[in-house]
């Protein structure tokens, strides 16, 4: 890989004052001896070396002194602090983590980087601390804790220069989790940042491609790829890669014309490929693919036989030749490719299938049993319940077999052996070792193995060479018609669907083996058990670990490894099920990066991390375990470094012993929980040593806006005196007056727990009986008590005699038939559960798909599906009388037992109804409402944003049949919602305290879910067991809900209705405080905050008269951290020669966002000179500016406040006394 254009020198310049001066400072301190040994140049050069020259220092070639350098560092660090006992200064250890991370050492900077974390109480602050733990995380596949920290680094530092780098693993981290949407945006960030990163544009724009298609969309990824296409000196390898996907994409989708139309373009983009890089053995296979589906078969064996001389044995190669020879009817053939396959990959469920269906085709039920019983203990295998069906109907059946077309000479057990094992190779490789010294028993055996290894190197190589001929001869005689009884097709097609996806995922994303990627894997595979191509992505993810637990290199790997090779070999070859599972047991160790990248060696490089360097040796105690544990799992990461992909260590045995029991997963659980978090922990590790990681959640509570009494405030005068000749570098945005805020951390769960008798709490009910109670002020007060995270306000319609006819659907049609419904396509599930689409687990996850319809359609759907189950209740009605009890009951076990599959229905959402003038009447009934409820008030502080907030400040409709479900969230920015059920069905709610949020998000972090973004649905068993109490209601019609600021809420349809919904800003300490943390966390997730916060608090200074003094304090801090960020930015700005430009306000004028990243723009704009010029004012903040144009020169910055008013209306803001309580200016 090619410098990314930092030299050493460079950076040390670029990065080092700080460091260098800590680092010298420090070594100067330390013993005479000490400072004896490292050299002031030496000093010098290392005081600049940080993570952030990671992936940028060569290790080899020219880079050999940087890296003696390096550990001579560590070396004197080391022995300094063992000298110091371990008091030495926290930075140390955190310098020490840096070198080790340069080294590529993960195991010791992890083990120094904790080290610091425990020393270091604001370590938050420490941008480069933070990004070098991320580094170790990633690498290690703990993507939730590297999430975290890369998260909090561009929290504290937004302009830290590796930010691209950042985005850029956060985007392939999230695409992992299937949090498309996140990983999107990241790699987007990445693209758009003219930083060097470890990845060329290209290769981004590859993922965002890859991206699309594995979400499905399969005409943008076409799109995407055909634009990479385009672009000039596009390299080899990623044109290699895009032709490559699009041709297997065109065989498997219909992106185009009929079926010949398709596979021609297949065809030829795979040629293409191939002519871009003609070793990959993997666009051979798919061209081998395509020629067997148009029936070339003579075409298809040779580009199969291509494939496996190009690359290493594959199980998915050899299966398809297996299916090609059954097709042709060749069962013996057949038979041998198969065997091939399994052997390669004893997991390979659709392998396994088709030699059962071949078996079956032969008449072998017996044989074939114990195939399918093989697929069906894969954990690759999709139809589990088809397979167990078809094993039982085989086991009924199998006596009434009659003879036939047999492979009787070669039942399961005996076709198998003529395969070796792993452990039969070892203990041949043992046996060759000792020839001179064995004993006729030995001697006997050693025969034995090496005349099966001759006849299974003759098999292989010769395999495909023969069905070549074969093949011919048998084309003469036809195609043989007679087709498999059982699913060679749709294991063909799951072969199809998987290795599609895996080439890709291969070479240009992340590691396969990752625990967060099997639970996306099992998730999936919930969700596509019949269809599509992202059961591609089961496959792939795990049969690339299966695939490298290929023959060749575990014997390689075991030479001198004495385990227990010398087991019988006789009783091993009788027992096929003894040879699975000791197939299944042994450690995937094989796991070898050159395998996987056989095909695509410069693409790989870069996305491949380490190899099995730094292995496990145990150097470091405290991590011995995580790091042995791990290692295996990460050798694909993506690229930690140029010269990751060069070594080539062998990883110790002690590190293989352990690899097969642990997964990642132990890595993200916090402290002492490792061994029991995720059920997958370190138990059998060897070492005892409880590993403390880095949990940097567990630190810092976050206080946002620190409590502090006002007469703290300063004077903006004060302020801006200190702001002076601050940040003249322009680059900083850090706060100097007012401490940096450490990055928000979601609350831990409340504590103590609550009993479990509490965790059903009664819904906080109010019933209104006239228009008195309804304006009773203890009312308003009631609702926004932060006890109360939810009032139900039963009967206010009526008692309000509010007309709620005026929104039911007959008259929404009179009035507005043609408007926009957007609806969500729902499964329609059981009660209060969420199940998979397959009914076979509950689960958190509930995507339900977008589409839009009018007012008009919904309605017509809503009335028909009102009618058909009046129908069904009528038929059920029927058939109850003429059914015997014991029937009713035994239909409900069978319910029990499975669920699904689901009807699927119709939820019409997020009507619009902001019009006046279309909704004039519907909106005026609702002003009838007391003040705190309606939708514009003075005092609800959405009033005072100043412009629409579609939703938030104006109404939303709902249209509803039983059963649509909003699924879990809190409001935006943590606002207060108000919701009324029109009728005439009800709603069911369900309601957790705003202080259970961070559980909740736990729960949707450990289920690959975005709590911000994805939809989900809380299994309420979960919650329980968590001590998450939650209130759960019925909404009748003409009742409102009150959903107090934070709460947690989910509701679901219990009848056919709609109902009406909008926020509520109560001018409270409480709802500003969760507002802002709120919109820090969001800033925190990369999400737009819907509410400008900035905006809003100086809107609030101008208008509303404040007596809290709580409230009072949080809203002139943040004026105050607004003001010193406008001056600083403001003066570093004319220091550095920018002309700042003065654009003004006009009066309704939104709040900004940056079009870039969404933060909110406050104030200076930055507008590029292009958009300027057209007067679009496409905005940026500061940071997306200088990612695109460093020194700003392609942008103008627009100014929209003069200062002075800014300082005036600060000032002019103080707290008032209680008489002064309701007085708002109201604009
Ligand atoms: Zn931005």
């Amino acid at each position: 890989m090619k410098s990314c254009g930092v030299s050493l020198t460079t950076a040390a310049v670029a990065f080092g004052d700080e460091a260098k001066k800590m680092a010298a400072g420090k070594a100067s301190r330390e013993s005479e001896e000490e400072s004896l040994s490292l050299t002031v140049e030496e000093r010098e050069a290392l005081g600049g070396m940080d993570s952030r020259l990671f992936g940028f220092v060569r290790l080899h070639e020219d880079g050999a002194r940087t890296k003696t350098l390096l550990g001579k560092a560590v070396h004197c660090y080391e022995s300094l602090i063992l000298k110091a006992e371990g008091k030495v200064d926290s930075d140390f250890f955190c310098q020490l983590g840096h070198f080790n991370l340069l080294l590529e050492d993960y195991s010791k900077a992890l083990s120094a980087y904790q080290r610091y974390y425990s020393l270091q109480a604001d370590y938050w602050k420490n941008a480069s601390f933070l990004y070098g733990l991320g580094l170790v995380y990633f690498y290690y596949n703990a993507f939730h804790w590297a999430i975290k920290a890369f998260q909090d680094v561009l929290y504290v530092d937004p302009s830290f220069c590796r930010a691209k780098e950042i985005h850029l693993r956060l985007g392939l981290m999230f695409k992992v989790n299937t949090d498309y949407k996140s990983s999107l945006k990241h790699f987007q960030l990445a693209l758009i940042d003219c930083n060097p990163c470890t990845l060329s544009s290209a290769e981004i724009q590859f993922h965002i491609a890859h991206l699309y298609e594995t979400q499905r969309k399969y005409h943008s990824a076409k799109e995407a790829y055909e634009q990479l296409l385009q672009m000039e000196n596009l390299p080899a390898q990623v044109k290699a890669t895009v032709l490559q996907q699009l041709g297997w994409m065109h065989h498997n989708m219909d992106l185009v014309g009929d079926n010949a139309t398709k596979e021609s373009f297949a065809i030829q983009y795979l040629q293409k490929s191939l002519e871009a890089d003609p070793n990959s053995g993997q666009s051979w296979y798919f061209l081998g693919r395509c020629y067997s589906s148009i029936g070339k078969v003579q075409d298809a064996f040779i580009s199969y036989r291509q494939s496996i001389d190009k690359s290493e044995a594959s199980a998915d190669t050899w299966c398809s030749i297996g299916v090609l020879y059954q097709q042709q009817n060749q069962p013996m053939d057949a038979l041998q490719a198969y065997i091939c396959a399994v052997q390669l990959d004893h997991g390979h469920a659709a392998a396994w299938m088709d030699l059962g269906t071949l078996y079956e085709s032969c008449n072998q039920p017996q044989d074939a049993i114990k195939c399918y019983l093989n697929a069906a203990r894969s954990k690759r295998c999709s139809n589990t319940s088809t397979l167990a069906a078809r094993i039982k109907f085989l086991q009924n059946g199998s006596d009434s077999w009659n003879g036939g077309q047999s492979l009787s000479h070669h039942p399961v057990q005996q076709v198998y052996s003529l395969c070796l094992t792993p452990q039969k190779l070892q203990h041949l490789e043992q046996l060759r070792a000792n020839r001179d010294n064995l004993n006729p028993a030995q001697k006997h055996q050693l025969e034995q193995l090496e005349s099966q290894f001759v006849l299974m190197q003759q098999m292989r190589h010769k395999e495909v060479a023969r069905g070549l001929h074969k093949s011919q001869s048998s084309c003469l005689s036809g195609p043989n018609e007679e087709q498999p009884l059982f699913s060679t097709g749709s294991a063909q097609y799951h072969q199809a669907t998987s290795t599609g996806i895996k080439k890709s995922n291969e070479h240009l994303t992340l590691p396969s083996n990752s625990v967060p990627q099997r639970d996306a894997d099992s998730h999936l595979s919930s969700h596509t058990a019949t269809s599509g191509g992202q059961q591609g992505i089961i496959f792939t993810k795990e049969s690339k670990s299966s695939k490298n637990r290929s023959l060749v290199p575990e014997t390689s790997r075991h030479t001198g490894d004495t385990s227990n090779g010398c087991a019988d070999v006789k009783g091993l070859t009788n027992h096929v099920h003894q040879l699975i599972a000791d197939a299944v047991s042994s450690p995937n160790h094989g796991d070898s990066p050159d395998l996987l990248i056989a095909d695509n060696p410069q693409l790989s490089a870069l996305l491949i991390g380490k190899a099995n360097d730094n292995v496990g040796t145990g150097t470091c105690d405290k991590v011995n375990s995580i790091h042995v544990a791990v290692h295996t799992k990460t050798d694909h990461s993506v690229a930690s470094s140029p010269s990751s992909a060069i070594s080539t260590a062998t990883p110790s045995p002690k590190s293989t012993e352990q690899t097969s029991i642990n997964s990642v997963t132990s890595l993200n659980s916090p402290h002492g929980g490792l061994h029991t978090v995720n059920g997958e922990g370190l138990e059998n590790s060897q070492s005892s040593t409880k590993v403390d990681l880095p949990l940097v959640s567990h630190r810092s509570t976050s206080q946002i806006i620190p409590s502090m009494s006002v007469s703290i405030c300063p004077s903006s005068t004060e302020v801006l005196k200190a702001c002076r000749n601050l940040g003249k570098n322009g680059l900083s945005s850090s706060c100097i007056l007012l401490d940096k805020c450490p990055p928000p951390r979601p609350p831990t769960s409340p504590y103590p727990p609550l009993p479990k008798d509490k965790l059903n709490p009664p819904t906080p009910s109010i019933y209104l009986e006239n228009k008195r109670d309804a304006f009773f002020p203890p009312l308003h007060q009631f609702c926004t008590n932060p006890k109360n995270p939810v009032t139900v306000i039963r009967g206010l319609a009526g008692a309000l005699k509010l007309d709620l006819g005026l929104f039911s659907t007959k008259t929404l049609v009179e009035a507005n038939n043609e408007h926009i419904v957007e609806v969500r396509t729902q499964l329609l599930q059981p009660a209060d559960e969420n199940w998979d689409p397959t009914g076979t687990k509950k689960i958190w996850r509930c995507e339900s798909n977008r589409s839009h319809t009018t007012i008009a359609k919904y309605a017509q759907y809503q009335a028909s599906s009102f009618q058909e189950s009046l129908r069904e209740e009528n038929e059920k009605r029927t058939q109850h009388k003429d059914h015997s009890d014991n029937e009713s009951t035994s239909s409900e076990n069978s319910g029990r037992r499975r669920k699904g599959p689901f009807k699927t229905i119709k939820f019409g959402t997020n009507i619009d109804l902001s019009d006046n003038k279309k909704w004039k009447l519907q909106l005026h009934e609702l002003t009838k409402l007391p003040a705190f409820a309606r939708v514009v008030s003075a005092g609800n502080l959405l009033s005072h944003v100043g412009h629409t907030i579609l939703g938030m400040n104006t109404v939303q409709l709902y249209m509803k049949v039983p059963g649509s479900r909003t699924p879990g969230h809190q409001e935006n920015n943590n606002f207060c919602s108000v919701n009324i059920n029109i009728g005439p069905g009800d709603c069911e709610w369900f309601v957790v305290p705003e202080d259970y949020w961070g559980v909740l998000n736990d729960f949707c972090e450990k289920n690959n879910l975005n709590f911000l973004m994805s939809s989900w649905w809380p299994n309420l068993e979960d919650l329980y067991e968590a001590n998450v109490p939650v209130y759960r209601f019925i909404q009748r019609p003409g009742d409102l809900v009150w959903i107090n600021a934070g709460t947690v809420h989910w509701v679901q349809a219990v009848g056919w209705c709609n109902n009406i919904a909008w926020n509520v800003g109560p001018l409270t300490a409480c709802q500003y405080k969760l507002a802002v943390e709120r919109y820090e966390w969001n800033k925190l997730k990369s999400v737009k905050s819907p509410v400008p916060m900035v905006h809003l608090s100086w809107n609030m200074a101008r208008n509303i008269k404040v007596s809290d003094p709580k409230l009072f304090e949080m809203i002139k801090y943040c004026l105050l951290k607004i003001l010193k960020q406008c001056q600083t930015l403001r003066e570093a700005l004319v220091a550095a020669g920018k002309e700042i430009i003065w654009h003004g306000r006009t009066n309704d004028e939104p709040a900004h966002y940056c079009s870039i990243c969404e933060v909110e723009v406050f104030n200076l704009l930055f507008v590029t000179n292009e958009s300027n010029t057209q007067k679009t004012y496409i905005v940026h903040c500061q940071d997306c500016a200088r990612k695109t144009s460093r020194s700003l020169e392609n942008f103008v910055v627009l100014e929209q406040y003069k200062m002075e008013d800014l300082i005036q209306v600060y000032d002019q803001f103080t707290l008032v006394s209680d008489q002064h309580v309701s007085t708002l200016r109201w604009v």
